[in-house]
């Protein structure tokens, strides 16, 4: 199978009018079809991987598709375990150049390839596998008469790790919203000793495995501690210590993601919670057509999965982001302390309200 698919000479796509893949031509969708046909074994040409610039930035793609967690779902490819990118140098390799040849020059035509052959093929695999272990950490604040009603704030702990022999720290991503979750935590602790606690149960979560494709939010909603059903919202912080470059001559501010997507209740809640702390609210990423996707991009999209109402607070991306600065003296503390009293009031409002956050929307 030939990655992507056949577009004329200005990169747009043959088989539909579609500005960006054409639906149904993207990886997973093939693997589907392919397995759907009995395929045993696929292998997918890619021609971007014969340029070696470009694997390293599909490296991480592409090595997760063989990524799955234990007792869960794989991520990707699960419809054919036995997939594999290969060159196009190595696809001549195994099946001729001549195949390959008619192969190409039909998808250029935009016709489909019918041509069939068959023949012994020995290949020859070394697989291995490497096992990590990882943990989500959870602390629970009983609540009081609603305490069967369950609140989580969530911010991922971990990180890129080492590469090259430099460590990406991770300061603001996510290690500002780690130490959020602890403070707010913190808190609610403080609140309840002194008898002012929740009437809904907290759970404050710091999970693992964001950066590998939200591996531990997805274990968490497959596997969860709390019943999903009783679980009101979740409100998840990932990126609240720095300022964009879009906001440089005015810091004042948060990106609040998906607050409108599944309840029609957060946004007031939230912007109640703001006449204290006063920042200005930038709901640009709630776009559906925004190409960043920044709904889909951090742990609280699992829970929204299970349609959980949630929010997403977040500073948005900076030159640091996903580099080794990404440093803790870089951290704006001021903000990254408001950002974290507006998830407090917030949660503070969500836990102690009479009704629970009602479920009444469904938008993408
Ligand atoms: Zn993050």
């Amino acid at each position: 199978m030939l990655d992507g698919e056949p577009r004329d000479a200005d990169g747009k796509p043959l088989l539909s009018n579609s500005k960006g893949n054409t639906p149904g031509t993207d990886l997973k969708a093939k693997a589907r079809a392919a397995g759907g046909h009995g395929a045993r074994a696929l292998f997918v040409v890619s021609q971007r991987l014969a340029d070696t610039s470009a694997m390293k930035y599909m490296a991480p793609a592409y090595t997760r598709s063989r990524q799955y967690v234990k007792g869960g779902t794989m991520t990707t490819m699960e419809y054919i375990p036995n997939s594999y990118l290969i060159t196009p140098n190595m696809a001549q390799a195994i099946f001729g150049k001549a195949v390959m040849d008619s192969m190409v020059a039909a998808v250029k035509g935009g016709r489909p390839y019918t041509s069939a052959s068959s023949g012994p093929a020995n290949l020859t695999f070394k697989k291995g596998l490497l096992e990590n272990k990882s943990s989500n950490v959870l602390g629970y604040l009983e609540g009081t008469d609603k305490k069967d009603e369950v609140l989580f704030i969530t911010a991922h702990y971990d990180h890129l790790g080492k590469h090259d022999g430099k460590i990406f720290y991770g300061a603001d991503d996510d290690g500002s919203g780690t130490v959020a979750v602890m403070e707010i935590a913190e808190a609610f602790a403080k609140a309840k000793k002194a008898g002012k606690g929740p009437r809904r149960s907290i759970v404050f979560m710091t999970v693992s495995g964001e950066e590998k494709g939200l591996l531990g939010s997805k274990f968490y909603v497959e596997n969860p501690v709390y019943p999903l059903a009783n679980t009101v919202a979740d409100l998840n912080i990932d990126m609240i210590g720095r300022i964009d470059p879009e906001h440089a001559s005015d810091s004042n501010y948060v990106y609040v993601i998906g607050d409108d997507k599944l309840s029609s209740d957060l946004r007031p809640i939230n912007e109640a919670a703001n006449s204290r702390t006063k920042l200005k609210l930038d709901y640009r990423y709630n776009d559906p057509n925004d190409p960043n996707r920044f709904y889909y991009r951090s742990d609280h999209y699992m829970f929204a999965q299970f349609k959980i109402p949630i929010i997403f607070y977040f500073n948005g991306v900076h030159a640091d982001y996903h580099k080794e600065t990404d440093t803790v003296d870089k951290i704006s503390f001021g903000m990254l302390q408001k950002r974290a009293q507006l998830v407090f009031y917030t949660a503070w409002e969500i836990a102690n309200r009479d009704e629970r956050v009602k479920v009444d929307r469904n938008e993408k």
